[in-house]
């Protein structure tokens, strides 16, 4: 497994990549999630590139930019079990180089949901996972779908701008009580940890209650935020149910529906979601 930092580095070892080459774009402080994603990449590619970039323009500024966890080694040593060829790690300066002033903007899609809450997230995500696309030229990207609205987005991204890409969703990994994988969960003390179950649980009740006839938007919507309400050191941010493709808040009987959530366990913000009817 080679390892670069530089764009020339990068792009001299991606020309040695037989293709087709797959990207597992990735923050690092790597867990079961990530490594989904690379180990499909694996099997659906001849090559794999996973990058590591803890990208500053997609937190706000009061966002957990300089907390965020970080162990390269540990992640080099992931990487290469699952038989990953290339890791790029890029400083900040060379993903934006100074005077560095131009963005990409999926619009309506980045309004809701996450977009409401963190209004700057986006941009950041969608320009990065742009110049990752230019530079690497995969023709297969990972993404989970921990992260429902990113996966919609990039998808529209790729639709609109033309990247020869083809975007593989991975279902979301779990710890074995339900709570779906993530780096910052590391930040959450054993009580908070035990509260964050709360997330699958209550969704899954929404779930349950689809199964058995539920259709209404508000009621299911209803069912996860009593169960949130219930747990003292979870607060909701909000709860959605919305058309899976169009991010749209359901109103009245539906048929299919993403049903989204974000919490804050303490200061750690916490995101679940999951597809009823398909
Ligand atoms: P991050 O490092 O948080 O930016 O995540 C990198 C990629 O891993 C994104 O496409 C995430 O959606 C995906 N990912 C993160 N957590 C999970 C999980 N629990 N299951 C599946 N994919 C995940």
């Amino acid at each position: 497994m080679k390892t670069v930092i530089s764009i020339p580095e990068l792009r001299a070892a991606r020309a040695e990549l037989p293709g087709p080459v797959g990207i597992v774009p990735t923050m690092g402080y790597l867990h079961e999630g990530h490594l989904s994603l690379a180990r499909r990449a694996r099997e659906e590619c001849a090559s794999v590139v996973t990058t590591i970039f803890v990208n500053p323009t997609q937190f706000a500024p009061e966002e957990d930019l300089d907390a965020y966890p970080r162990d390269l080694e540990r992640d080099l040593g992931l990487l290469d079990e699952v038989g990953v060829d290339l890791v790029w790690m890029p400083t900040p300066e060379v993903i934006y180089p100074e005077n560095f002033q131009t963005w990409v903007v999926v619009e309506d899609l980045t309004q809701v949901l996450e977009g409401a809450s963190r209004p700057t997230h986006f941009r950041g995500v969608t320009t990065v996972v742009a110049k990752l696309f230019n530079v690497v030229q995969p023709q297969k990207a990972y993404f989970g779908q921990k992260d429902a609205q990113q996966a919609v987005v990039i998808q529209r991204m790729v639709k609109d701008l033309n990247f020869p890409v083809e975007i593989v969703v991975c279902s979301i990994v779990r710890e074995p009580d339900g709570l779906a994988m993530s780096s910052r969960n590391a930040y959450l003390d054993p009580a908070q940890r035990q509260a964050a179950t709360v997330l699958s649980r209550s969704l899954n009740a929404a779930k349950d209650a689809f199964q058995a006839g539920e259709r209404g938007a508000d009621q299911l919507r209803a069912i996860v935020m009593d169960i949130v309400n219930a747990e003292p050191l979870v607060a909701l941010e909000y709860i959605s149910c919305a058309h899976p493709e169009t991010l749209l808040e359901l109103d009245g009987s539906i048929e299919r529906a993403l049903l989204s959530m974000a919490v804050r366990v303490g200061k750690t913000r916490l995101i679940d979601n999951l597809v009823v009817g398909g």
